[in-house]
Formats: C-alpha cells, sequence, structure tokens
C-alpha cells in the first residue's frame, strides 16, 4: 500500500467549544469534541489526511455508500488515568479489525499511519475532552465509507475515512431486559455479521423496536440456521455464568469478535475461572435456570463495558436472575477492566497505549 502523502495536515479550530460543555456529564454520543480526521481514497491510494475542525462534509445524491451500505467502523475510548495522562485501551484490536471488516465489505486497508498514528494525533490535540469523572471517557468513532460519486453495483474506487470523537460521562448501565427472537436474526453464517458494517445495524433496529415495546430493552439473539443457539444480545456479546464455568458463544463467523468480550475472557481465566467458548443453546440456559445453575448473564461492548442481563424472556417467559448485588463475576471483571484503564494495577497485557 502506497502512501502518496503520509503526513497529517493540521488545521487547528480558532474558537475552542470545551467551554460551553460539561464534559462529565453529556448523554452518549451527542456533543462532538473539536476536531476530526478526514483521509481520503482514490486512484488507488491513500491521497490525504488532515486533521481539522469538526464540521461539514459535503456529499452528492449520488455517494455510493447512501446506495449500497458500503460502509464499516470502529468504537473505542480513551481515558484519564489516575494520574490525569490520556491513554487509550486496545487500539490495535481496533486497527486489526476494521481492516478485516473492510476486507469483507471489498474496501482497501487503512494503513497503520492513518488510523494508528492519525487516531493517536487526533486525541492528543483533543485531550481535553476526555472527561475525567470516573467511568466516564471519550468515545472515539472511526468511520469508513465508499464515496464514488456512482450508483454502479459495484464496489467503490473512492473512500473516506473519517474519525470523530465523543465524550460520554458515566454510562450507567441499568440490567438489562432482554427477549428472545425468532423471528428476526441479526447475522448468519458466511453473511456479514463478523464485520463492523453499518448495515448489521439497520438491519436490527426492527426487532429492536419491537423488543422495546413488548416491555424489553434488547432482543437475545439466535443464530441463522437452527435459530438454537444463542449469539449475542442486542449489539454486545453475552456470556453466562452455570454452575461456577463462565459459557460465552463461541466465534462461529456471524458473531461480531468483540474487544471487549476478549478482554474479559483474558481476565476470567487469569483469575482461574473456568471458561468455555462454544455453542449454548436457548435450551441450555431454560433448563439451567430451571435447575437454579444459572448465577449470572451480561453483555459485553465498549459502550456500556459489562451489562448485567436481569430478565431473558423466552416463549412467553420470563427468566429473572438473581440481583446484581450477588453477582460475583462480571464486577470482579469490570472493577479489573476500570482498574487497568485508569493504571491503578500495572497493565501486563500491554492494552494501554499512552497518547
Ligand atoms: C461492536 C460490537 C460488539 C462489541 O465489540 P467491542 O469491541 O467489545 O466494543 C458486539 N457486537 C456487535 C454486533 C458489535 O457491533
Amino acid at each position: 500500500m502506497q502512501i502518496v502523502n503520509s503526513q497529517i495536515s493540521i488545521e487547528k479550530t480558532s474558537h475552542s467549544r470545551i467551554k460551553e460543555q460539561d464534559i462529565n456529564n453529556t448523554p452518549f454520543g451527542k456533543v462532538f469534541s473539536d476536531h476530526m480526521l478526514v483521509a481520503t481514497y482514490a486512484n488507488n491510494s491513500w491521497q490525504e489526511v488532515k486533521i481539522t475542525p469538526y464540521g461539514n462534509i459535503s456529499i452528492r445524491p449520488s455517494l455510493s455508500v447512501l446506495h449500497y451500505g458500503q460502509a464499516v467502523f470502529e468504537g473505542l475510548k480513551a481515558y484519564k488515568n489516575y494520574q490525569g495522562k490520556p491513554v487509550l485501551f486496545r487500539l490495535e484490536a481496533n486497527y486489526k479489525r476494521i481492516n478485516n471488516s473492510a476486507f469483507r465489505l471489498c474496501m482497501p486497508s487503512i494503513p497503520k499511519e492513518i488510523f494508528i498514528d492519525g487516531l493517536k494525533e487526533l486525541i492528543r490535540l483533543d485531550t481535553d475532552w476526555i472527561p475525567t469523572k470516573s467511568d466516564s471517557a471519550l468515545y472515539i468513532r472511526p468511520i469508513y465509507f465508499a464515496t464514488d460519486e456512482s450508483v454502479g453495483l459495484k464496489p467503490a474506487n473512492s473512500y473516506k475515512f473519517i474519525i470523530l470523537s465523543s465524550p460520554t460521562g458515566t454510562f450507567y448501565s441499568a440490567p438489562v431486559k432482554l427477549i428472545v427472537t425468532d423471528k428476526y436474526v441479526r447475522a448468519s453464517e458466511g453473511g456479514t455479521g463478523a464485520a463492523k458494517c453499518a448495515g448489521n445495524y439497520a438491519g436490527s433496529f426492527l426487532a429492536d423496536k419491537e423488543a422495546k415495546e413488548q416491555g424489553y430493552d434488547n432482543v437475545l439473539w439466535l443464530d441463522g440456521k437452527e435459530k438454537k443457539y444463542i449469539e449475542e444480545c442486542g449489539t454486545m456479546n453475552v456470556a453466562f455464568v452455570i454452575n461456577d464455568v463462565l459459557i460465552t458463544p463461541k466465534l462461529t463467523g456471524s458473531i461480531l469478535g468483540g474487544i471487549t468480550r476478549d478482554s474479559a475472557l483474558t481476565l476470567f481465566r487469569d483469575m482461574g475461572v473456568k471458561v468455555e467458548e462454544r455453542l449454548i443453546s436457548i435450551d441450555e440456559v431454560a433448563k439451567a435456570y430451571e435447575a437454579g445453575n444459572i448465577s449470572e448473564a451480561f453483555g459485553m461492548g465498549t459502550a456500556a463495558t459489562i451489562a448485567h442481563i436481569s430478565v431473558i424472556n423466552y416463549q412467553g417467559k420470563d427468566m429473572i436472575l438473581p440481583p446484581v448485588d450477588e453477582r460475583k463475576y462480571a464486577s470482579q471483571v469490570l472493577q479489573k477492566l476500570e482498574d487497568i484503564k485508569t493504571g491503578k494495577v500495572t497493565d501486563p497485557y500491554g492494552w494501554i497505549c499512552q497518547l
């Protein structure tokens, strides 16, 4: 991959908006920091990388992503550690994943100089936007999409890669209530479920909406073939503690390999917990519930980190799981992750990257 111009040009904003914001108390994803990074791919190479004030981009109605959805994205967080220094969590893993997603959608890979170096440069410029309150963070959203001005049905020749960021106050996640659906599927083997592609989310909205209409927060997804094996919950990976064994669906090809999932599994194993990555059917969970053997269930993802699951509705019946304060596994891992991110304990995994 040739980078015609690997230099990043920087245009700083002349009036920072930060004073107008209470960055420790903004709702998720509504307020954006001062700068963004914009990289352009055209004529078989990356052309231009610039950091500019956050603002409009101009598009025409023929923009190919609007027609065929050739778009992928990422989500990661920057934190302030206990010394007030900015850190990023598992940036390399996001870098790998966006290029795997891009490969699945026939998009050129993004060079490290743009994703890693560019992202660091951008966040360094906006470090004041990283909230300091515990549990709060600067949510970083890289997006990558097709920009041909053409409705021709083929992978595009030109693309934009943009990084924006958004401070998020404490992401308190109340325990979530899930409903199993066999009416909709999120993804099937061979499809795009393992890629972080924008269309996967659009495809899940209706199921999510109907779950909410029935009084639940989100859907517990089953596999697309047999509608039997558990895949994910909402837009998070999912795990269960049954008889003190941590069980999570194995990555079959239709499940998104979450970085929070990977981090949590690593910590559980190192804490001596028995971890099983395998197929787990909804009937197995229902049986374990009947027998009183299921002590925890939780979702894992960057936005909430860990979201306890309080209720799972299956075939019209609510399985009500034990109260959160009786759960030891998920809470312990959540604490450990926070301690690593804030530098309270040393990071033996190389997950933390200083800015
Ligand atoms: C992003 C995402 C996750 C969680 O991944 P993290 O890297 O932990 O944030 C899980 N499921 C889906 C469908 C996702 O898009």
